[in-house]
């Protein structure tokens, strides 16, 4: 095997406490003359606020859901080409950044947002400038071309370069707010993201670094963030392990462990990081070899198994869903035959076929 790899990271990235306040600085860094804003109901109020400090913000949708809908893509949308939007901003977590990013996407063509959600029609060439600022440390969707929408009970993941943000804020601050249950379920999220990049059969070197850095530090400080949600500077590492996680995953992509996040969200509507959660410890055993070894040790701990049981602890802290029973009703070899097709499964290092997948849910039941 050579040591090849490529690497490229176009997204400019401003990060720091406080940073969100310069906002109106970045907007102009990239010549943005007027862009909707993106953001859920609860920072509805601050939305205003902050349309009326900054005129280019020409327009707000307000109405983001977890598990965002195209409808909010397709208002999204309308929005920007009706006030003739050069960018979208995102503004919450991964709902919000992604509603953003798929209307950018779609914004510059003149057809309905269904035509292009089941590919009747390409994308655009050209998206509109993406700006993503997270309000929590977990999704790196402001660094990553990827975004889930959902159409009704369908979830959809779509890769495309459109979706790539031209500019992040990150900014720990926007994250004291969050609940230690939604602390601990985007913690691991992030930890899911770094151990995937570093596990994906297209990890390279430099993801490696970015991923090994992030495990430590989420390792470091998601406790004490979860217990002390105004512990400024576990929030701040844990929104620069966030960055570095969606940084490691966005070449590599995700594997194993996301595959199977998107079964356990549709048919037993898990939030996404607690999908993920659910199998991250079992993931960590299976895939365990001498790259995810040194990345534990170079994290502090003694070896996979340490990390495997620390993933563990952290879901029983936060009561998280550990096992099948917790979830009702499941048919194992119906899930597993879900998972093994997700084309995500095919990224994992050991090959998880339906056999494999139902003895690894088996273990859970
Ligand atoms: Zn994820």
């Amino acid at each position: 095997m050579g040591n090849d790899f490529f690497y490229a990271q176009p997204v400019k990235i401003w990060f720091g406490d406080g940073c969100f306040e310069r906002l109106g600085e970045v907007l102009d860094e990239l010549k943005v003359r007027r862009a909707v804003l993106v953001c859920g109901r609860h920072f509805a109020g601050e939305a205003q606020l902050l349309k009326e400090k900054l005129p280019a913000i020409c327009a707000i949708f307000s109405a983001v859901e977890p598990n965002p809908q195209l409808s909010g893509v397709a208002e999204t949308a309308r929005l920007a080409r009706d006030c003739q939007a050069d960018a979208v901003i995102g503004i919450g977590g991964g709902s919000a950044m992604d509603t953003a990013k798929y209307a950018a996407a779609i914004a510059p063509g003149d057809a309905e947002a269904e035509q292009y959600y089941h590919g009747a029609l390409p994308l655009p060439e050209k998206a509109l400038s993406i700006i993503c600022v997270p309000t929590t440390a977990g999704t790196g969707s402001e660094v990553t071309q990827v975004s889930v929408i959902s159409n009704g009970s369908e979830k959809r993941t779509t890769n495309h370069p459109s979706f790539m943000p031209k500019a992040a804020v990150v900014d720990p601050l926007l994250t004291l707010s969050v609940s230690p249950y939604t602390t601990m379920i985007t913690g691991l999220d992030a930890m899911a993201h770094a151990l995937e990049g570093c596990w994906s059969r297209n990890h390279q070197p430099i993801t490696d670094l970015l991923a090994a850095e992030a495990v430590r530090l989420i390792l470091e400080n998601l406790d004490t963030a979860y217990r002390d949600g105004a512990a400024k500077e576990a929030r701040a590492a844990l929104s620069y392990a966030s960055l570095l996680a969606g940084l490691s995953f966005a070449l590599p992509k995700t594997a194993g462990c996301h595959a199977c996040s998107y079964p356990l969200s549709e048919n037993w509507h898990l939030p996404h990081g607690e999908a993920c959660a659910f199998t991250l410890d079992s993931f960590v055993r299976i895939n365990a070899d001498d790259r995810l070894e040194t990345l534990c040790r170079k994290a502090g701990l003694s070896g996979t198994k340490a990390l495997a049981d620390r993933i563990r602890a952290f879901k029983q802290e936060a009561g998280l869903k550990t096992r099948l029973a917790d979830l009702g009703e499941v048919d194992i070899p119906a899930l597993a035959s879900a998972c093994a097709v997700h084309p995500l499964m095919q990224n994992n290092p050991v090959r998880m076929d339906e056999a494999a997948l139902e003895k690894m849910f088996e273990a859970l039941a």
